[in-house]
Order: structure tokens, then sequence, then C-alpha cells
């Protein structure tokens, strides 16, 4: 063929994070059988969809089956009962987002990655460590990305201080995978603030919004005065409520988002009516689900499970005074690795000497080196068994 290709593919870097890691697990079960390996590096949910999830699914899906209420393409900006649903969701933080100003979608990560397309030649600011699929989607579309440094000294929450005060796109995660690290309402107002001084746009990803515990850290960037003129908003129900494997999310665009004359809201609206055909009826109805009442409450009981692991880990980590973030709005820990070792070499010797797995943090960006990602998603039992372990080691 003589076509040409995207040459910028070639710009990315190869992360083998996960299959180094689920190799160096294999070799170590192959050579110790014996020996039962704890992995609290699950980045998925484990607990099932609940019971009002399900119900809602069943009812949908039998509704499929019949003449009368068969449906076939849905919107492609989502059905109105969840746009409706996710709309009042945002009212329960005291927000008013309008239907039309939310898009539903398969996920988090299509959004993240998607967003490229209605974006021209800007330069790009992207935390580092951080989920890599704002920098791979960035390098796929050529553009020039600057790195926001996150370090112990700032928390790995990066700050604008210093900034040029030129337009970029700016990639925030808050509550961060994998830092676990959540920014204030006053840092938010502070990113706000520079957004607006330098004509930026903000791509706040909440994805980890559910976890939040504490009124100082705001569920959504709206909750920031202005940040409606210069910020989009990605969310999903895959940490929320377990849709990890069952696939919704949603974006924000709010009407106030415009460059001269043009807004945001309709070029995405254009993009996904021209790429996307929706998300299936039967995962909408499921998600709204999750946004009633009983559904919510199921899915923050999952929730309140997987942040009492969190919190079993977080005071292992302070009862043996070992630096780390997150754990308390957030399923992640990340903790500085003891006795200066580096990430990988972390990694074999917790794995040798206790047979406890995380995943090395230099795999998430250079400032990761050093560092090291706990999660929270495994049974009671399997965390439980992993802190009596790393007690004895660390
Ligand atoms: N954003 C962040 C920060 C994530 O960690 C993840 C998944 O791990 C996603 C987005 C993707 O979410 P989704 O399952 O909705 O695609």
């Amino acid at each position: 063929m003589n076509i040409k290709i995207n040459e910028n593919y070639d710009n990315l870097v190869q992360n083998y994070l996960f299959t180094e890691t689920a190799r160096r697990i294999r070799e170590f079960s192959a050579k110790n059988p014996d020996k039962k390996v704890i992995k609290l590096s699950i980045g998925d949910v484990t607990l099932p969809l609940t019971k009002t999830v399900i119900e809602a699914m069943h009812k949908a899906t039998e509704e499929m089956g019949h003449q009368e209420t068969f449906r076939g393409y849905p919107s492609e900006y989502g059905s109105d009962f969840l746009r409706a649903a996710i709309s009042k969701y945002y009212g329960t933080f005291g927000l008013k987002i309008d239907d039309e100003e939310i898009f539903i979608s398969d996920g988090a990560k299509s959004d993240c990655g998607n967003i490229v397309d209605i974006l021209g030649d800007n330069d790009v600011l992207i935390p580092d460590p951080v989920y890599p699929v704002y920098m791979d989607s960035n390098i796929m579309s050529g553009r020039n990305i600057e790195l926001l440094p996150g370090n112990i000294d700032n928390g790995f929450l990066p700050m604008p201080d210093g900034l040029a005060k030129k337009p970029y796109v700016i990639y925030l995660c808050s509550p961060n995978n994998p830092t676990g690290a959540a920014y204030s309402r006053e840092q938010l107002v502070e990113w706000v603030k520079y957004a607006k001084e330098s004509g930026s746009l903000i791509i706040f990803d909440s994805a980890y919004e559910a976890f939040i515990q504490d009124k100082d850290y705001p569920h959504s960037i709206y909750a920031i005065e202005g940040a409606r003129e210069c910020a989009v908003e990605i969310c999903s129900f895959s940490k929320m409520a377990g849709f990890t494997g069952t696939r919704c999310s949603w974006a924000v665009f709010p009407n106030e988002l415009v460059v001269g004359d043009k807004s945001l809201q309709k070029l995405w609206a254009r993009r996904q009516a021209t790429k996307f055909n929706g998300v299936p009826y039967v995962v909408q109805r499921a998600a709204e689900a999750a946004l009633t009442p009983e559904g919510f409450k199921e899915a923050m009981d999952n929730i309140k499970y997987y942040m009492e692991n969190a919190k079993l880990i977080a005071d292992l980590l302070t009862e043996k005074g070992i630096w780390f973030s997150g754990g308390v709005c957030s399923p992640y820990i990340w903790l500085k690795c003891p006795k200066e070792m580096d990430s990988w070499t972390f990694f074999d010797w917790l794995l040798d000497n206790a047979q406890v797995a995380g995943t090395p943090g230099a795999g998430f960006g250079a400032e990761g080196e050093g560092f090291f990602r706990l999660t929270a998603f495994g049974s009671r039992e399997n965390t439980e068994e992993a802190i009596e372990r790393l007690r004895k080691l660390l």
C-alpha cells in the first residue's frame, strides 16, 4: 500500500505496565505454586451490579422483546430519561446543569480520548503522573504537550503557579488515578481563575467523584464559580456504580463554552452525531436506576466497602510512617517506596517477600518513579491478609 498513515502513532511510548506486572506475577506463581499472591493492583471494580440496577436491566431487556416497547437506535446524545436523571444528580450538589448540556457516552475513556476531535492545535497541559489516555490521545493528534509535575511537595496536585498566561487545553483528574489525590475547593478556584485569565479550557475528569467523602472537596468542577465558562466535565458510572463492564458515562458541555461565535457543545453534538450511535437502551435504563434513591444507596454501600479497604491500607501506612496520598476520597493509595527503592524494585521486593502485588508508579509517568499504587478494589478478606503480611514486612 502507498497510503499515508498517522505517523504520530510512532511517538507513543509503549506502555508495558500491566502486561509486565502480569508477567512477573505469573512467573513468580509458576516458581512458587504454594504461595498465594494477593493483588492490590486491581484497577477495576469487583463487586457485582446491585439489585436495583439488575432489575432495571431485566425490565428494559424484556421491553426490547415486545413489539410495543421495542426500541431501535438510541439518541446519539443520550436518552432524555438519563440526561434528566443526571441533571437531577447535579441538583443534589446544588448545581444546575440542563439536560441538553449532558451527553451520554459508553465510557469516560471514549470521551477523554475523543475530545481532541473538536479541538484545534493548542498546547496541552497534562499532570504527571496521571491516567495515560490524555497523553496518548494528544500524541496521536500530534499536539504539543507540557507536563505538570506532581510530587510530594505539591501532594501530587500540581497548581498553575508560574505558568505562562496562554490558552492551554488543561486536563485535570480529581480524585486522581493513580495518586488518589483530590483537589480542594480552594485549589480548583485557582485553576478556574487561571483558565479564565489565560483563555484556557479545562477538561475535568471526575470519574472517581463518587468516592469523595469530605465536603471541602467538590464532586464537580461546576461547584466553582466561573467553571461553566471554561470547563468540560467527564464522569462515569464505571467506578460509581460498578459499570466498568456495562459501559455508561457522561460529559457536560455548558452553554457558556464558546470560542468566538462557536459553541463547544454544538461541536461535540456534531461530533457525536457523526461518529457515535448512542448507548444501548438497556444500559441507559440501568444507569438511570443507579441514580434512583435506592440504586444510589446500593452504589454508595459498595463504595463504602471499598473505602473501608482503603482506610485499612492507609492506616497501616500511617502506622509505618510511610508517605502516601489518596485513600480518603479515592480507592487508590499512592505511596513512596520505602528504603529509596525504585518502583519496579519495590514491586519485586513486595512480591518476593509478602506475595502482595501492586502497580509501579513509574508506569504512570516519569514523576511516578519511586512511588507505588495500591488499590482498595479487592475483597475485605484479601485486603486484610495483605495488610497483615505488609505489617510484618514494612
Ligand atoms: N478516567 C479515569 C481517571 C480512569 O481511571 C478511568 C478508568 O480507570 C476512566 C476515566 C475510564 O472510565 P470508563 O470506564 O468510564 O471508560
